[in-house]
């Protein structure tokens, strides 16, 4: 699964919209990006 291209950001990371440049919210709850991923993957319990 974690082959799978993101739909939102194109495994790129990011995403862009009108209000600007953010880091891919479903990449970094399901741990996809390296920076900080063992803190994300706490963070995702509460959500
Ligand atoms: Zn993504």
């Amino acid at each position: 699964m974690e082959n799978e291209k993101c739909p939102d950001c194109n495994n790129t990371g990011i995403v862009k919209d009108a209000s600007g440049v953010h880091t891919c919210f479903k990449c970094l709850v399901s741990g996809r990006l390296d920076q900080h991923s063992e803190k994300i993957r706490e963070s995702k319990i509460r959500l």
